[in-house]
């Protein structure tokens, strides 16, 4: 207990007895904290009397300040038998604060034990007795929950809290799309303005209904960790049964909790009398019998009670004032658009965060199941112009469950009518109450399972229909509002594009393993060519194979003719002969050898040859090496001939000549950092007789010395050259009647040329 104010306080309202030396005098002690309100229980001691005072915490919001001077202004109709009554509203240098009456009550929020079903029942009477009572006097409460009910020792319940009340007539004034107000946790979905329709008294009914289930199962239905989060399970999620937390409720009074908390405020109880007297009728029975074996509701189906709505005769709030109040409670309008602003923003992270396609599938789903207060969702994409369902959602007992799939969408799924007809307009279609609706009430899914509220969004972009979004609601109608509706569809759409920009991710990775294999097989051809190379080497060897092997030969035939003249002496000279004999040996051994070379290149086999375009061998490399090409940042060009005229050559092998003239020009740009690396591909017929082929490079050129002995074997300026290439393209072409040149080109680098006769 302590002093917490100093200073001079004024009364704002209310007699003078409150002023500033009546609040030195008092001893406060801490009851609860009630989000941005703190309530008291201060004494006088020497008088032994006491009081309520309710308190904004320091940085608490101006609406909460708002609340409490709105819960004073109502203090007139505030009877002592239902409220708790307000007495003084002071300010001071420390903010504003209430006094109200206080007889000793405590809030019924803190309840350590279960409570019996008796003591239930009769608190829940009390506590019915009391919302009766404000109904009756025109008010809406607007915030029913454990710790604004407040109960004397001799039983009363009374109402506390009426920061948020309106008057009932007004309340239907009120635009839909007002401020969501209440606490999150015992809100009506229709008070969360999410769904069409207007709170009345049934959403206090609803508020009730949630503390009831509080009071008997020590928990609230649900849990949820934002304001998302919570409205969703309001709107969207069954209530577990009690029985799942507590085995010893009766059926009946069990299914009058659910009642009270059912989604459409049809299905609830329509008046706090009609649920007051079936308390009551429960309590007797109870007592009578231990049971409540069974209880004929005064619930008149469908019918609303003649005490709602019933306006309040003497209605001390002005419409005029409400207006006014209601726009300066500009915390409770944000509200609102904090929700859609928050669901905006997780998905906006889901965007950012998900790079796979099903992850941000099942993310945005959920998002926007829980931002719209769906039951079930489908997300389709349209695939070869037919949709195609790619996750579904649906809230059960345990909570959202979303499914991955990739099945085309029949009448178990969806309406197939609004799917097609949202497809074919891409037009939204939101419906209250699709089984009402005279066309799509018809369709088969929807009578199947009594689809009360529906939405389908068409997903598009850039005026193609990517995919659709459809929402269900079978708890209540009205559940998908058009102001929600606009959100959802800046949802979709970024879902949209999304879902788009990953399907593009996902056919550049597509197109990036179709080349990696395009680049393996021209890796494998090129290896082939390699071969070809290898053959063309060996032929090329052939002829200083035949020229070695001549010399053995010779060489053999003297040691050998040496060798008989020595053993033909008349003291032969055995050792010399035996000297002669060994190189015999050796030399044949190497004659052998180069044998078996020459039969290594006798099964490469002759070249076919056939009459052919040489721009079709160029198209053909120059497909080959664009890969190469592209990595060296070469900028290759071709301007090839348009003449018909025909070679006769074996393609196979002039791709060769192709093939090493263009590597051996990469491997001359290679080095340096040449501003623009160039290789230019040319093909032309002169004077009908010779075809001229030309590649020329940017590169590091040919040094005069060089140039004499470039076409010889075996010679190369480069680390791990051969020096075989350009021998064996000039063994080619002059195969082929042709001849091969090499010149510097005009801008530096060098130019290689062969020539061909052409076909007559
Ligand atoms: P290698 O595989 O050793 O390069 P080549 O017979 O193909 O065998 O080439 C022989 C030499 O000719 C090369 O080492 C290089 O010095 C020179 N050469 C070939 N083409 C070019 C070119 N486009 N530019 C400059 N030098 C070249």
């Amino acid at each position: 207990m302590s002093s917490v104010f100093h200073g001079p306080y004024t009364a704002i309202s209310s007699a003078g007895a409150f002023g500033p030396l009546w609040l030195e005098r008092l001893v406060w002690q801490l009851l609860f904290v009630d989000g941005e309100v703190a309530h008291y229980r201060v004494t006088l001691t020497q008088e032994d009397r006491h009081w309520r005072i309710v308190r904004p915490a320091p940085d608490a919001s101006i609406a909460a300040v708002r609340r409490l001077e709105h819960e004073f202004s109502l203090a007139p109709r505030l009877m002592p038998q239902w409220a708790v009554q307000p007495v003084a509203l002071l300010s001071g240098p420390e903010g504003t604060l209430m006094v109200l009456e206080d007889a000793s009550g405590v809030a019924l929020h803190d309840q350590p034990e279960p409570l019996s079903i008796e003591g239930f029942l009769q608190r829940a009477i009390a506590a019915a007795a009391a919302v009766s009572g404000a109904h009756e006097a025109g008010l809406l409460h607007r915030d029913i929950k454990p710790c604004n009910l407040i109960q004397d020792a001799d039983g009363v319940v009374r109402l506390s809290g009426f920061g948020l009340s309106v008057d009932v007539q007004l309340a239907s004034q009120l635009p839909v799309f007002d401020a969501i107000c209440g606490s999150l946790g015992y809100m009506a979905p229709e008070q969360s303005r999410r769904i069409q329709r207007q709170a009345d008294q049934r959403s206090d009914l609803y508020a009730l209904g949630m503390t009831l289930y509080e009071w008997l199962a020590g928990r609230l239905p649900f849990e949820a960790t934002d304001a998302v989060e919570w409205v969703y399970c309001h709107v969207a999620r069954i209530p577990p049964p009690l029985s799942q937390h507590r085995g010893d409720v009766p059926e009946p009074l069990a299914g009058l909790v659910h009642r009270l908390i059912a989604k459409n405020p049809d299905d609830r109880y329509q008046s706090a009398a009609a649920l007051h007297r079936d308390l009551n009728e429960m309590l007797r029975q109870w007592q009578e019998l231990r049971d409540i074996p069974d209880l004929q509701p005064h619930l008149s189906n469908g019918q609303h009670d003649a005490s709602i709505r019933t306006p309040s005769h003497d209605s001390t709030l002005a419409l005029r004032d409400l207006k006014a109040w209601s726009a300066r409670t500009s915390i409770n309008l944000s509200g609102r658009d904090a929700l859609d602003l928050s669901s905006v923003m997780k998905s906006a992270h889901a965007l950012r965060d998900e790079s796979e396609q099903d992850r941000l599938i099942e993310t945005l789903l959920r998002n926007t199941i829980v931002h719209a207060g769906a039951q079930r969702a489908l997300l389709l994409l349209v695939k070869d112009e037919a949709p195609v369902i790619r996750a579904i959602g649906q809230s059960g007992a345990e909570g959202l469950h979303i499914e991955l799939a990739d099945r085309a969408p029949d009448k178990q799924h969806l309406p197939l009518s609004v799917l097609y007809r949202v497809m074919r307009t891409r037009q939204r279609l939101v419906m209250d109450d699709v089984c009402g609706d005279a066309y799509f009430g018809a369709d088969e899914y929807v009578r199947q399972h009594g689809v009360r509220s529906a939405l389908c969004v068409p997903l598009v972009k850039q005026s193609r229909v990517l995919g659709v979004l459809y929402l269900e609601n079978n708890l209540a109608p009205g559940v998908f509002t058009l102001c929600r509706t606009e959100v959802l569809e800046l949802l979709a759409s970024q879902a949209a594009i999304s879902l788009e920009t990953v399907r593009l991710h996902q056919e550049l990775e597509q197109e990036n393993a179709r080349r990696r294999d395009v680049e393996i097989a021209l890796r494998g051809a090129r290896a082939r060519l390699a071969s070809v190379a290898q053959a063309t080497v060996m032929g090329e060897l052939a002829a200083s194979i035949a020229h070695e092997i001549n010399q053995p030969l010779a060489s053999m035939v003297s040691n050998a003719a040496a060798g008989i003249r020595w053993l033909n002496r008349e003291n032969p000279q055995v050792d010399e002969a035996l000297s002669g004999l060994r190189d015999i040996v050796a030399q044949g051994r190497r004659a052998g050898e180069i044998v078996n070379a020459l039969q290594s290149l006798a099964r490469q086999g002759p070249h076919h040859r056939r009459q052919l375009l040489i721009n079709d061998v160029i198209r053909h490399v120059v497909a080959l090496t664009g890969v190469e090409v592209e990595q060296q940042r070469v900028l290759m060009t071709t301007h090839l001939t348009c003449s018909p005229l025909r070679v006769c050559a074996s393609s196979v092998q002039l791709q060769q000549v192709v093939l090493n003239l263009i590597l051996n020009a990469l491997d001359a740009m290679s080095a340096g950092d040449h501003v623009l690396r160039r290789l230019s591909i040319t093909s032309e017929v002169v004077g009908r007789d010779y075809v001229v082929v030309s590649v020329e490079d940017s590169g590091r050129g040919i040094e005069p010395v060089d140039l004499h002995q470039l076409f010889n074997a075996f010679f190369t300026t480069k680390d791990k050259g051969m020096g075989m290439g350009l021998a064996i393209c000039q063994s080619i072409i002059t195969a082929h009647g042709g001849h091969l040149y090499a010149m510097p080109a005009r801008f530096g680098g060098a130019t290689f040329v062969f020539t061909l006769p052409v076909v007559e």
